[in-house]
């Protein structure tokens, strides 16, 4: 076989909500500035269903439509005019394939709010593949000391987490709440607690709270209705509240946590209208602000955060073939845990 007619097994996107096609399909090359990654692992992340079932259509369906976002894997080739990366090197593949590195927001150190950004999976072929090119300036540098399985996640839940606590601009001895202790929630509360913020995790489920508490929460809070005069009544407020719960009934509580000037960072995708009285804005001049994966840079501070002592999460591996069964599993909030396949299986 000559090279371009090499192929690998991939989980094709035929047409949405379809179970996705395990198919063979041409192995994607390097070009210029970019490396070709063989991977061992990739997550299955919530916008994977969005992206499944229609709800988030790019202008231009990549080809072969791969989806799939938090990959990890070596570095197969690499392509013209790239430096840094040597072959056999452990690269992450995140959600942000490249930018359009001109606007303000890639310019000034945003570039996570980059508007013309293009991600694998949506814009570009994703990571649920043998192998995927990254572009060689964001495919992320990982140490040989990690775990595939179980860093695959950090390429999407873990930097969103991260972003999310950098957004909220906390300081060690700093009080947050974390509402919603699902993956990106877990992820949150281990950060902050590791920068030395105070975190009260608050969650619907029990054992949610069992776990927050066991990585690193100093105290937990169902989410009832009884929820925001508890935390009202409370002496001391909150510096920063951090919403990874896909609500809207999140508002009162974080109303009646946060102090005045706080930070309130929406990190879950809600889109219905929240319920809020601008009066209360002017009196209190908290900041209300979203967030939306992170940067180089932060990715950069969160790999050496994971690399020191790794982020926990729970973790289902699966194989290639099993990729819509966890998609539908995730979307009736079935799952367990963070589903990633294991392309060593
Ligand atoms: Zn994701
Ligand atoms: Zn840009």
């Amino acid at each position: 076989m000559t090279s371009h007619t090499k192929t690998m097994r991939a989980a094709v996107l035929g047409s949405y909500g379809e179970p996705l096609e395990i198919t063979s399909v041409p192995r994607p090359v390097a070009g210029p500035g970019q490396i070709l990654v063989r991977l061992q692992a990739c997550g299955v992340c919530h916008t994977d269903v969005h992206i499944w079932r229609g709800e988030s259509v790019p202008p231009h369906a990549p080809s072969p439509f791969v989806m799939g976002h938090e990959g990890i894997g070596r570095v197969e080739a690499i392509g013209e005019g790239v430096g840094g990366w040597s072959l056999g090197d452990r690269a992450g593949v995140p959600w942000i394939h490249d930018t359009c590195r001109r606007c303000d927001e890639c310019l000034d150190g945003h570039e996570s709010f980059c508007q013309h950004h293009r991600a694998h999976g949506l814009n570009v072929p994703g990571a649920f593949a043998e192998y995927v090119v990254c572009d060689a300036s964001f495919a992320v540098a990982l140490p040989e000391t990690i775990d595939p399985v179980t860093t695959a996640p950090v390429m999407c839940a873990g930097i969103t987490a991260y972003g999310a606590v950098k957004r909220a601009a906390l300081k060690a001895g700093e009080k947050c709440i974390v509402f919603g202790c699902g993956g990106l929630g877990l992820y949150a509360v281990q950060i902050a607690s590791r920068l030395g913020v105070s975190v009260l995790a608050v969650d619907r489920d029990p054992a949610k709270l069992e776990i927050a508490r066991r990585y690193g929460a100093a105290a937990a809070e169902i989410a009832d209705s009884g929820l925001p005069s508890r935390l009202a009544a409370k002496g001391e407020k909150y510096h920063a509240c951090i919403n990874f719960a896909p609500t809207t009934a999140t508002w009162d509580a974080m109303v009646a946590g946060i102090r005045p000037r706080g930070r309130i960072i929406a990190a879950a995708m809600v889109f219905q209208p929240v319920p809020l009285v601008q009066e209360w804005l002017t009196a209190t001049g908290v900041l209300i602000t979203g967030t939306s994966v992170g940067t180089r840079q932060e990715m950069r501070e969160l790999v050496a955060m994971h690399a020191d002592k790794p982020l926990e999460t729970t973790v289902e591996v699966i194989g290639l073939e099993d990729v819509s069964a966890a998609l539908v599993a995730l979307e009736r909030a079935q799952s367990k845990g963070r589903y990633v396949i294991s392309f060593a299986r």
